[in-house]
């Protein structure tokens, strides 16, 4: 056998398939479905982002950016964590821009886990924590996050960190059920893990997607928990421009320091014009301040337009996900009704089960509401037709 036929028998990741998110796209695509499932907009970033892209281009911002970041941009980003946040961050030793929040999130494990490291995430988990820790030897401790609420248990955490506790990863507002940390949850945070040397990654890529008039919770407001802190976030959930790969990652200077070390070598350094945009974009800060209730406004619109059916609407905080569970539509697992849906109703979306290590299937799908009010609106007629001219095959049938 050559070394490519053996491959298979030897991957490093051998209980990973493709994600998720490119399946349930690809099914869209074949089906003709309306696609609700992998979470991007389908309505365009602001023009004057992708002018000053293209202004950047032409005036010869092409070669490497610095490794870093370049210093406009983590200026930027400095000052806007300091305005929202009261955090006073330094944008040499404490800000890295990254590849999307995927490269941070993917270093950050890589910068702090060590084989036997146990590394504690909330199920339903977003699907690029597990690998990142197993590839770095780590071994994932799950803790459930309950529906409908989806907040964390802290007594269930305090018993869970102990000696080989290496990091707790949180995500706030929440991919994918749309729950949010409160000032509380913050401080029954610091309280637990006071007692331990873990670390904490915390994904916040939806900050600027929170709603009813919610402070969005990010660990800089605590001093305690951003001297342990990776805070991640990424520009393509706030500017519309999930293509554009850009991110960054905010860290004490010892742990960027040594974060950096892997990213040098992951990326090295992030799109140049695409930097030069975004830095000139964000010194009017009105776009992401505006944006809560942007987004406010698709959740009411879509929810609006499945009340009165049998779909249950989840509570959503933030995030451009909506949940709805099914249990008085039909009893088909999660990942069959929502191919299901795909094939027969002509809307695709993502079952949450995928999200849990035990499968644990609470018969709820996820709907990405960061469309057009025309997309929204033809979901919803498909969808409001569920349960009433349209029924899923029945499991016990099958
Ligand atoms: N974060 C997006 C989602 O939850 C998908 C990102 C991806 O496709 N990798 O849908």
């Amino acid at each position: 056998m050559n070394p490519a036929d053996r491959l298979a028998g030897q991957s490093r990741l051998p209980n990973v398939k493709t994600t998720i998110f490119a399946v349930m796209s690809q099914m869209a695509a074949r089906h003709g479905a309306i696609n609700l499932s992998q979470g991007f907009p389908d309505f365009e970033c602001p023009a004057r982002l992708r002018q000053l892209a293209a202004e950047a281009m032409a005036a010869g911002h092409n070669q490497y950016a610095p490794m870093p970041g370049l210093p406009a941009l983590r200026e930027r980003i400095a000052e806007k964590v300091g305005d929202m946040y009261g955090a006073g961050v330094d944008m040499d030793t404490e800000i890295t821009v990254t590849s999307g929040a995927t490269e941070a999130l993917f270093v950050a494990i890589q910068t702090v886990v060590r084989p036997g490291d146990e590394v504690i995430v909330f199920d339903p988990a977003y699907d690029s924590y597990q690998p990142a820790v197993e590839l770095a030897g780590g071994r994932c401790v799950h803790l459930p996050l309950g529906a409908p609420d989806y907040a964390i248990d802290f007594d269930a955490l305090a018993d869970a960190v102990g000696p080989n506790t290496r990091l707790v990863i949180v995500n706030s507002p929440h991919n994918p059920s749309g729950s949010a940390l409160s000032p509380a949850d913050l401080e029954r945070l610091e309280q637990v893990l006071a007692r331990s040397d873990a670390f904490v990654l915390s994904d916040e890529v939806y900050e600027h997607i929170v709603f009813d008039g919610l402070a969005h919770q990010s660990l800089l407001r605590s001093e305690s928990l951003r001297a342990r802190s990776f805070v991640v976030s990424s520009f393509g959930k706030t500017y519309h421009t999930t293509g554009w790969k850009v991110g960054y990652c905010i860290a004490p200077p010892t742990m960027t320091s040594e974060f950096r070390k892997i990213h040098q070598y992951v990326t090295f350094s992030i799109s140049t014009p695409m930097q030069h945009a975004i830095a000139q974009f964000m010194a009017d800060p009105s776009f992401h301040l505006e944006l809560p209730d942007f987004y406010q406004a698709k959740r009411d619109h879509f929810r609006g337009a499945l009340d009165d059916t049998a779909w249950d609407l989840m509570p959503c905080r933030g995030t451009y996900f909506q949940l709805l569970g099914y249990r008085r539509i039909g009893n088909l697992p999660d990942v069959e009704m929502a191919e299901w849906l795909t094939r027969e109703v002509g809307v695709a979306c993502i079952p949450v089960s995928v999200f849990n290590a035990d499968g644990n299937d609470e018969s709820i799908l996820r709907f990405c509401f960061a469309k057009g009010d025309r997309t929204l609106d033809a979901a919803a007629e498909k969808l409001r037709a569920v349960g009433k001219e349209l029924h899923p095959p029945d499991r016990t049938c099958r």
